[in-house]
């Protein structure tokens, strides 16, 4: 057919528009918008014949046009930001956003969105103001700190820490704790940028006290610890514990501050999983400043914290840095509601999803397993194999990068043996309504049911739309 007839097949912008099948888009997504979408597909199909003499098979009609149109408009209405079922088998992903939050959290965030609220007001006009205010509270009471600070993210914590404390002067570090965290987040960086004169001391290996000794003089400004968070250094090893740090800075009047990086502010060996060191028994050592992430072990959205000595904190409240880095109301609402929850202490493995699911019994995740094995070896087809298998679950974030959490999973085995076959079945899966995010190992893709805890949920998501009702 020539160019110029399949042109004229294709209807005006204000023919389709008024198309019946549209009238619903118009109310639910307004006319400028599906003007927009109407032009848009008319311009592809448009595309489509200079390019192959041929109309598209989508624009056959005027009705496959029309629904073409409602379904462009639809898509650019689609978060680019969206829930996942995360089955990859590490708790705490950084590129799925880290900690779940706990309802408490949820519904504090929600009503600071929707309302103004106290975030520097006091009702009882005592003049406290600072928006830290009721985080620092909490958390005197919790690690029995003087005082507290929270800004966006611990990397940030850790700049304005190093920028108050230790601006211009020496700050000496061992060198077995020169932490690349991931990103551009490496101590020594950190410490440039935040004006700081680094002093490594030690080896990779081992560092004495007497190598934190050796390094004071007058321009020392602090000795800091770096908790070595996402690697773990094995054999003949020695560090220096912050209590003899303590003793060895105050002999010479100065500050101690450790990055505990994610810190826990409950002992994690009574649950059951590997010990990580707590930022109250750091306060309890004498530490000075102390800092950890909100969305790591302690299960809260992402923020920075520092406790420690009321003068430094006040110091730091007051640094420039801190208009730069404080947090919003969202975020602090979250925070507030997530250390709330640790008042009540013998509710919290209920309350909090990362420690809920960080102590999900295995026996709990294996029946699990065996419930969903037809279902989603139905999903899967033919071409897999699929079985349940044990596995072991990481925590993520870099906490305790060594240890496993023994879990359960449902694992896809391609019967062509190819990684093709595999991938088109995790992209399969990622296409859901709501994606299912699981992981590729050993030839096979593992869907790790350790955070899987709305089951209906999932079980709905593995059915097409249109076989639901
Ligand atoms: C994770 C981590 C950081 C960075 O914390 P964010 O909250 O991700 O900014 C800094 N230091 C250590 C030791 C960490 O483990």
């Amino acid at each position: 057919m020539e160019l110029k007839n399949l042109y004229a097949r294709l209807p005006s912008v204000d023919r389709l528009l008024n198309h019946r099948l549209l009238e619903k888009v118009v109310d639910r997504h307004g006319s400028a918008a599906l003007a927009e979408a109407v032009r848009q597909t008319l311009d592809e199909a448009r595309q489509h014949i200079r390019a192959t003499n041929s109309l598209p098979g989508w624009a056959a009609d005027e009705q496959q046009l029309a629904q073409a149109a409602s379904q462009r408009v639809a898509s650019r209405q689609q978060m680019q930001m969206r829930p996942v079922f995360n089955l990859s088998g590490t708790v705490l992903h950084t590129n799925l956003g880290r900690a779940p939050m706990a309802e408490a959290a949820v519904e504090a965030v929600s009503h600071a969105m929707r309302e103004s609220v106290t975030l520097e007001y006091d009702l009882d006009g005592a003049g406290r103001g600072h928006r830290d205010h009721a985080i620092s509270a909490l958390l005197q009471e919790l690690t029995g700190a003087e005082a507290a600070c929270v800004v966006n993210n611990n990397a940030a914590a850790v700049l304005i820490l190093l920028s108050t404390v230790a601006a211009g002067r020496e700050v000496v570090v061992s060198r077995g704790e020169l932490v690349e965290i991931g990103g551009a987040f490496r101590m020594p960086d950190v410490m440039r940028q935040a004006g700081c004169r680094l002093v490594e001391v030690g080896a990779t290996n081992r560092t004495h006290l007497r190598d934190y000794q050796q390094a004071i003089h007058a321009d020392t400004g602090l000795l800091m610890k770096v908790h070595t968070s996402n690697y773990h250094i094995e054999g003949f090893t020695h560090s220096v514990s912050e209590a003899e740090l303590v003793e060895l800075a105050h002999q010479h009047g100065l500050p101690v501050a450790t990055d505990l990086g994610s810190g826990a502010l409950i002992d994690l060996a009574a649950h059951g999983l590997p010990a990580e060191p707590m930022p109250q028994q750091m306060i309890a050592q004498g530490v000075d400043l102390v800092s950890f992430s909100g969305d790591k072990l302690l299960g809260g959205p992402q923020a920075g914290l520092i406790i420690g000595k009321k003068s430094w904190i006040d110091k730091i409240q007051q640094h420039p840095l801190k208009r730069a880095l404080r947090c919003d109301k969202m975020t602090l609402a979250a925070l507030e509601a997530t250390l709330r929850l640790y008042l009540q202490p013998d509710k919290l493995t209920q309350q909090l999803p990362t420690l809920r699911r960080l102590t999900r019994p295995q026996a709990e995740m294996q029946e699990q397993a065996a419930r969903l094995l037809d279902c989603l070896g139905s999903f899967a087809g033919a071409e897999f194999d699929t079985a349940t298998a044990a596995c072991l679950s990481q925590i993520g974030s870099g906490s305790l990068p060594v240890d496993r959490l023994p879990s359960w999973a449902i694992t896809f085995s391609a019967r062509d043996g190819r990684g093709s076959t595999l991938e088109a079945l995790a992209q399969r899966l990622r296409s859901l309504p709501t994606p299912v995010i699981g992981r590729l190992n050993d030839g096979k893709l593992w869907l790790d049911l350790r955070c899987l805890e709305d089951e209906a949920a999932f079980l709905a998501n593995l059915q097409p739309p249109d076989s639901a009702g």
